[in-house]
């Protein structure tokens, strides 16, 4: 069904996209903005010649205009070229391949599936397959299915069972359905390897060439990588043939869509400062924490202060976590209090607010954490908490990420109470609109009746009682004690320099803290534990192949340190750093 023809692509529109056919290169330059005008000149998807459905469900979906990445790859995509991507996750990369598989199965009347999507997680393989029914919702009989670990198994089998189109699954769980015969690969005709290299970076390498030597030859194959190391061009390189190649270059663009803020904040008024902020802003937002029990404590006090919250972490079966992501995007509830692994591909465009309720393991994981929202273009606002401890790595966060992060004030009595009054008003004014409460109109008249003549009261005196309903019993603003808020401040010259602290390491290292060959680290070990610096040194070199003279600046304090390692230590390293136990002796 999906052919491979090795002719030249028609020409790319989109004015910034450069393409050079001798090296199958085509480019995005991010430094050139697109102004109003030329993105009033882009003719969205009709260009594609896309079926009427498939345009049918984009314009249900809001995509008026493809993305660099879509503009890119779907022409190449059509013409059945293998193709290889460079595209983070929020560039539209989904769509990018998705539109096309789809648009070629329209008519595809086959019962084994033709397209075979493979993803590093199970959460990109529901995201994904979650894509590809969407943007098919139009389409007659086009059916997406998702297998990976942790579900059901025999319910994936009656599924594989019925006519299929596309299966999106991750390695192991496809590798399960095929050695058993429930998964018929033998109509594959095209393979798509998203988010490659987290794929590699997961050990799955071995997993993905037994799949792959197990698929019919002819295929077209599609790999969609964030970074492009050798071990993923040698992969490309054994296995694709003659692919166009995309680089969208979008990181900085989508960064900066973000509003990176921090807040300063000692630990024991964290949970009043987060009350607060979720006052002025309280819907789409999701707050990381570091450990499942805090999820559920942190959930619990933001619930008795009235609002709609969630927990996603570890614990949580599957097909629970998803019901509440689903709940989450439709607006059944608003917020959501999450540790790193659980939110793990997270996409749900509703969500404006990242809150970094405690402090990121490292830098990949702050920027993990923060593009969950301000996706594909959109903006949104992110905020950290920073306890005068970990100023420091603060500092080395905006050293990695080239970006300043601005301090923002915890919300005083005054601004809350203005966000309160604004709300109410604005609710009123809604409710006056006559075509919102035309059901009800007869009843309201009838009541209005009811007062004046029963009990005599004037419009003013209704328009006041109705009001002291909603405001109910509690006083309508705040009036707590809020001087611990300027208490929070650390002055400016203490922000990074942290003087006399574990001489010992600390201060016989040069100027670690301005030194950009250094990333840190924050380990959830410290006094109370009886850590000292030597078993901080002697569990990371036993652990890794970290030498002891490579690592720099350790900071102890009560109950967690901070760790000056080199920059760019690889994956692996990097998780065992993660599960790091380290023993007092
Ligand atoms: P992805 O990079 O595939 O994870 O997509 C990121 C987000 O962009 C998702 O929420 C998509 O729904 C959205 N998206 C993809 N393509 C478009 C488009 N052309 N217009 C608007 N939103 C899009």
């Amino acid at each position: 069904m999906i052919s491979k023809r090795k002719s030249i692509p028609s020409d790319i529109e989109g004015s910034n996209l450069t393409k050079d056919y001798e090296n199958n290169l085509i480019t995005e330059d991010d430094s050139e903005e697109k102004t109003e005008t030329q993105l009033e000149d882009d003719h969205g998807f009709l260009n594609f010649g896309f079926n009427k459905s498939l345009l049918e469900s984009l314009k249900k979906k809001g995509y008026k205009n493809p993305t660099p990445i879509q503009k890119a790859a779907i022409p190449e995509l059509m013409l059945g070229r293998d193709l290889l991507g460079q595209a983070q996750t929020g560039t539209g990369k989904t769509a990018a391949f998705a539109l096309p598989i789809i648009e070629k199965l329209e008519d595809n009347n086959e019962v084994a599936a033709k397209v075979l999507v493979m993803t590093p997680t199970r959460e990109l393989a529901t995201q994904v397959a979650d894509s590809f029914k969407s943007y098919s919702s139009e389409s007659r009989n086009f059916n997406t299915i998702a297998i990976y670990g942790g579900t059901d198994f025999r319910n994936q089998i009656s599924c594989l069972k019925r006519k299929t189109d596309v299966v999106v699954g991750t390695p192991g769980r496809i590798i399960d359905h095929i050695k058993q015969g429930t998964f018929k690969i033998n109509n594959i005709s095209c393979l798509v390897l998203d988010e490659a290299d987290e794929m590699l970076k997961m050990g799955f390498l071995e997993d993905i060439e037994w799949i792959i030597d197990k698929l019919p030859e002819e295929k077209q194959m599609v790999l969609f990588s964030a970074t492009m190391p050798s071990e993923i061009k040698n992969i490309a390189k054994k296995y694709l043939n003659n692919p166009a190649e995309i680089k969208i270059k979008s990181i900085k663009k989508e960064a900066q869509l973000i509003s990176q803020k921090f807040i300063s904040i000692q630990r024991h008024y964290k949970l009043e400062a987060l009350k607060r902020i979720l006052e002025i802003k309280n819907e789409g937002v999701i707050i990381f924490v570091r450990t499942k029990s805090l999820t559920a404590s942190i959930a619990e006090a933001l619930e008795t202060s009235g609002h709609s919250v969630a927990v996603l972490n570890g614990d949580i079966p599957q097909n629970q976590r998803e019901n509440t992501v689903d709940r989450l995007r439709k607006g059944f509830i608003d917020i959501l209090v999450a540790t790193d692994v659980a939110a793990r591909g997270l996409d749900v465009e509703r969500i404006k607010l990242v809150i970094n309720y405690d402090f990121p393991f490292d830098t990949e994981t702050y920027t993990h954490r923060i593009g969950r929202t301000g996706r594909a273009g959109r903006s949104g606002e992110a905020i950290l908490f920073v306890n005068r401890r970990e100023k420091h790595f603060l500092r080395n966060l905006e050293n990695s990420l080239k970006t300043k992060i601005e301090e923002l004030e915890i919300p005083s009595n005054q601004s809350i109470n203005e966000k309160r009054m604004d709300k109410l008003t604005k609710d009123i004014n809604i409710n006056s609109i006559s075509e919102k409460n035309e059901e009800n109109k007869a009843l309201m008249i009838d009541i209005l009746d009811t007062l004046k003549v029963k009990y005599s009261m004037q419009d003013e005196e209704i328009a006041m009682a109705a009001i002291n309903l909603i405001v109910g019993n509690k006083p309508f603003f705040i009036e707590e004690d809020e001087s611990w808020i300027n208490k929070q401040n650390i002055p400016d010259r203490d922000r990074f320099t942290r003087k006399g602290q574990n001489k010992s390491r600390g201060s016989n290292k040069k100027s670690t803290h301005n030194n950009s060959g250094f990333e840190t680290f924050r380990f959830e070990y410290g006094k109370v534990n009886k850590i000292r610096i030597p078993n901080i040194i002697s569990s990371i070199c036993s652990s890794t192949n970290i030498n002891g003279r490579a690592i720099g600046k350790i900071q102890v304090f009560n109950d967690f340190s901070l760790v000056d390692l080199p920059k760019n230590l690889n994956r692996d390293t990097i998780n065992k750093l993660k599960n790091l136990k380290i023993k007092s002796y």
